[in-house]
């Protein structure tokens, strides 16, 4: 399938998902995960309007930054090791893996600039997950008070693999509450006005949540091996 028809069909269904919640289609961006395929795959997304990419591997990230055409938005969305941070921080637009101190010290090192991060929250507590606790990131987040060059622009979350519905919609809906508690702290550099969830299978539920950002990689570009593969 052409990334243009894919891309056409997920549109349909995203506007559809704002009709059933009262949403505007403007609220929800498309990130692109082109982790699992080629530049030239993940150049089609660019050419049929996609403006975010996402990828959560420091070298391949860096390997489509260079061969790529049109300037597209890059969003780190894997789990960032300390030691990777440095190569990553400057050439992306968005962190969606914050998840721990240790990793926010050094990102505040390495960033010439300020780096818009989201804190990822495991709302279903599933050990295979990555993410913090709940209960951790309201704590978490005023610890990065004093970080001069982190912002916090919102929270990203990851739905169990299941076919409950109702499940992975209560992971979707903890991470919008959450986010509105953190926006009542009013810190200065956590505005944290968008939620990153909602992937292939289960996009639809995180817009009727509130996603601002949802995160497509096989219903999209698909998921061959041509890249690199997890
Ligand atoms: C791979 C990946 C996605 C995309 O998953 P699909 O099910 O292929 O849409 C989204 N978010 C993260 C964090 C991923 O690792």
């Amino acid at each position: 399938m052409r990334v243009v028809d894919n891309l056409r069909h997920i549109n349909e269904r995203i506007n559809e998902a704002c009709n059933r919640s009262g949403r505007s289609s403007d609220e929800v961006t498309v990130i692109a995960v082109t982790k699992y395929v080629s530049p030239e795959r993940a150049q089609e997304a660019v050419d049929a309007g996609i403006t975010c990419l996402g990828e959560n591997r420091d070298a391949e990230l860096l390997r489509k930054q260079e061969m790529m055409k049109g300037n597209p938005e890059w969003h780190f969305i894997g789990s960032l090791q300390s030691r990777k941070a440095k190569a990553v921080v400057n050439a992306v637009s968005y962190i969606h893996s914050l998840d721990r101190l240790s990793l926010a010290k050094e990102i505040e090192k390495r960033a010439e600039g300020t780096v818009q991060c989201f804190v990822q929250v495991n709302t279903s507590l599933e050990p295979s997950k990555h993410g913090m606790k709940k209960e951790e990131v309201i704590p978490f987040i005023q610890e990065l008070s004093g970080f001069e060059h982190i912002v916090v622009a919102g929270l990203m979350t990851m739905a169990p693999l299941t076919d409950d519905q109702d499940q992975i919609r209560s992971c979707f809906r903890a991470l919008r509450e959450l986010r509105d508690q953190v926006q009542e702290l009013k810190q200065p550099n956590a505005p944290c006005t968008e939620l990153s969830m909602g992937m292939s299978n289960d996009f639809e539920i995180a817009i009727e949540e509130g996603a601002t950002y949802i995160r497509i990689g096989s219903s999209l570009v698909g998921n061959e091996t041509g890249g690199v593969q997890q």
